[in-house]
């Protein structure tokens, strides 16, 4: 991780050292060293201190996967359920019981190969979730085979002439798919990653983050470098209320665009089933 300055290494260890999000930590993670999927941990670390939310109140839900294990590590309810049914899960849980903040974390082969056809109800109906999606383009807990969202060309256990299939671009599917919320972070940036893990918890109604987390040891293709060569900022003059003009940037490849894609404020799951249910009583 050559492009990571000294002093950038120093300050990230003394604000984990002052910061305040030791009383969300839980077990020790057991990720690799390096892992992508640090920064994500801390972000919702941050983004529970910063909201004020009670672990009481707090339920994280995961499929299988390296990014399956986040529930242990943090405080609050959790659930590590089966594969790529983390979000069925996660809207029932929400369903009967509206008041708790619901987060859902997988990995990519989780959320878009296995569970990938529950992503796009979950985000049409507005469930009133966040949804981290730790994308590493890999399979990792497995020991390295080509994922949904590997590029082509890639060589993995499962590719060893390379990727022949083209890869899915989790962004532009939660565009697709009507999310409300929409943002794409990579796990070098610790602060924006964070933010916006705050404003999608904040946000009522389905809100997507697509965190590119590189995978230290198994892929070598898609690494903290590669990623960081082709990533910039969204433009300053990006509308977050145009869902068309959020699509195209999400498509663009060079460069690859972090940042918040897109949010508007329609009613929830919640609100729509809250409007059914006076309706009943009147007619009562
Ligand atoms: Fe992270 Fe890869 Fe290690 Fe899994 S195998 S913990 S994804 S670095
Ligand atoms: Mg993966």
């Amino acid at each position: 991780m050559s492009f990571l300055s000294k002093q950038k290494v120093i300050d990230g260890f003394q604000k984990a050292k002052a910061s305040k999000t030791k009383e969300w930590r839980d077990n020790l993670p057991t990720w690799c060293p390096g892992c992508g999927h640090f920064t994500g941990l801390h972000g919702l670390y941050e983004a529970a201190e910063t909201l004020k939310i009670l672990p009481k109140d707090f339920v994280v839900v995961s499929g299988i996967g390296c990014s399956g294990r986040f529930p242990f590590f943090i405080k609050g309810f959790g659930l590590h359920g089966l594969h790529g049914r983390a979000i069925p899960i996660a809207t029932g849980i929400k369903v009967a019981s509206p008041d708790l903040t619901v987060v859902v974390v997988g990995g990519d082969g989780d959320g878009v190969g296995i569970g990938g056809g529950h992503f796009p109800h979950a985000a049409r109906s507005n469930f009133n979730l966040t949804y981290i999606l730790l994308d590493n383009s890999i399979y990792g807990l497995t020991k390295g085979q080509v994922s949904p969202t590997s590029p082509m060309g890639m060589k993995s256990g499962t590719s060893p002439y390379g990727n022949i299939a083209r890869p899915l671009n989790p962004t532009t599917l939660a565009l697709a798919y009507g999310a409300t919320f929409v943002a794409r972070t990579f796990s070098r940036e610790r602060d924006m990653v964070s933010d916006l893990i705050t404003r999608a918890i904040q946000h009522k109604g389905f809100s997507f983050i697509h965190d590119l987390s590189p995978c230290v040891v198994f892929n070598k293709d898609v690494t903290y470098g590669s990623v960081n060569s082709v990533t910039a900022q969204l433009p300053e003059e990006h509308d977050i209320l145009d869902r068309s003009n959020a699509m195209s940037l999400a498509e663009s490849t060079e460069p690859v665009y972090q940042g918040l894609f897109f949010q508007e404020e329609i009613p929830s799951f919640d609100d729509h089933v809250k409007q059914v249910k006076d309706g009943l009583n009147k007619s009562d």
